[in-house]
């Protein structure tokens, strides 16, 4: 038995959860929020439903950590630290350097420090975690899993920017993707539940969450991915836009009278999407609730949603020239069987159907009909067993 942490570290916040291998339980998890923030605070749950609740100033990364171990360890979920068998880190940008995970050094954490302009409200504190983690757990195996890497097979065809090559070339300016991690796991996962090799399908995986993005996966490798040089791009999701056109840029900052145009940037991530269509929320339940009580542009944020997923869809249709297997996964993914209906509903034409009743489920499941020609699953994600599986790989 190996007890694995799975670390998540964001800007201002740390996940993470302690997951017993190889029988892939989890045996704590809790979090780390508003790092540097008021109100800053941790919460471990544990035990049989046993929650433990700290409330205290909590002003950097490094503090998170150690008052992670400090409770960990009083707790007693962990009551020795040599009982930790490895440690897995969570990194949104891998750049082109990372085309798999990788066994952290003081090499590595560097890197990732160096591609936080890729990522800066990122890279920068999973450096910093990982640096602590490895003070803390100098002999401890760890490893650094990319959320870019599964993306890196994507051809040049789907990568390359129609800009000035040099851009790409001197700037390494070009398409990354991101949810890389959600979108390998449940791609695996369903050829397991087909009952075949995951190199013989064409699979698009649909990751619904907060962030959404949907991934072409040809033969078990990315091939593209609806994200782009950050994850602001592709469909519409609770707060960002997707895909928008650039000019769009100088002509909204001359309207709004902004002069920075990190400020636009800032609209386009936190306030646009299903929150700015809607008006009501970011939260994919509250605009459904918002719709059904006949609020219009509630309404109008699903039809688009619904709308630029399908167009994505039909995209890596075309792309692969077929498809085996849609899935669909995270928060909307997984929970909102309507959705799932209504986007495939209008999806017909190429032979995937939805069976009402075996779609009426937030668990893994083929929810196709036995005549459908492409199957379609829900496939729940977990990143953090995916986190895990990694870290015992490379410490092997
Ligand atoms: P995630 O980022 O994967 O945690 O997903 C968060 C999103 O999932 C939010 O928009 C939630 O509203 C949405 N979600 C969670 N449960 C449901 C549900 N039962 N029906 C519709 N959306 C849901």
């Amino acid at each position: 038995m190996s007890k694995i942490m799975a670390i998540n570290a964001g800007s201002s916040s740390l996940k993470f959860q302690i997951i017993v291998m190889p029988e892939e339980e989890v045996l704590s998890i809790g979090l780390v929020e508003r790092i540097g923030l008021p109100g800053s605070r941790l919460e471990i749950e544990y035990g049989d439903d046993q929650e433990f609740e700290l409330v205290e100033d909590i002003p950097t990364h490094d503090r998170a950590v150690e008052l992670l171990f400090e409770h960990l360890g009083s707790l007693k979920v962990i009551e020795n630290f040599d009982e930790i068998a490895g440690v897995g880190h969570r990194v949104v940008a891998g750049g082109e350097i990372f085309k798999d995970s990788a066994l952290v050094t003081d090499e590595v954490i560097q890197q990732v420090d160096d591609l936080g302009e890729f990522a800066p409200l990122h890279n920068y504190a999973e450096a910093t975690v990982m640096r602590a983690f490895k003070e803390r757990l100098p002999e401890v195996p760890m490893a650094a899993i990319f959320d870019t890497s599964f993306h890196t097979t994507m051809p040049a065809v789907n990568y390359v920017y129609s800009l000035p090559y040099e851009y790409y070339e001197d700037f390494a300016a070009r398409k990354y993707g991101a949810h890389g991690t959600s979108h390998r796991y449940v791609a695996n996962r369903a050829a397991e539940m087909l009952g075949k090799p995951v190199e013989e399908l064409k699979i698009i995986t649909c990751h619904l969450g907060n962030g959404g993005s949907i991934t072409a996966v040809e033969y078990g490798k990315s091939i593209d991915t609806s994200m782009g040089f950050t994850p602001l791009a592709g469909i519409t999701m609770g707060t960002r836009t997707g895909d928008i056109d650039a000019s769009l840029i100088p002509f909204l900052m001359e309207k709004l009278n902004i002069t920075n145009v990190q400020e636009i940037i800032d609209i386009f991530n936190k306030k646009s999407g299903l929150l700015g269509i809607s008006g009501v929320s970011s939260d994919m339940r509250d605009v459904e609730s918002a719709a059904e009580e006949g609020n219009e542009r509630a309404q109008l944020a699903l039809d688009i949603f619904y709308n630029r997923v399908q167009k994505y869809i039909g995209q890596y249709v075309a792309l692969m020239n077929g498809v085996d297997a849609i899935v669909f996964t995270a928060g909307i993914g997984e929970n909102s069987a309507i959705t799932r209906k209504i986007i495939m509903d209008g999806l017909t034409f190429f032979g995937g159907t939805i069976d009402e009743v075996k779609n009426d489920t937030r668990k893994e499941a083929i929810v196709s009909t036995d005549d459908s020609t492409v199957a379609i699953l829900n496939v729940p994600t977990n990143e953090e067993v995916e986190i895990a599986r990694e870290v015992i790989r490379l410490s092997k």
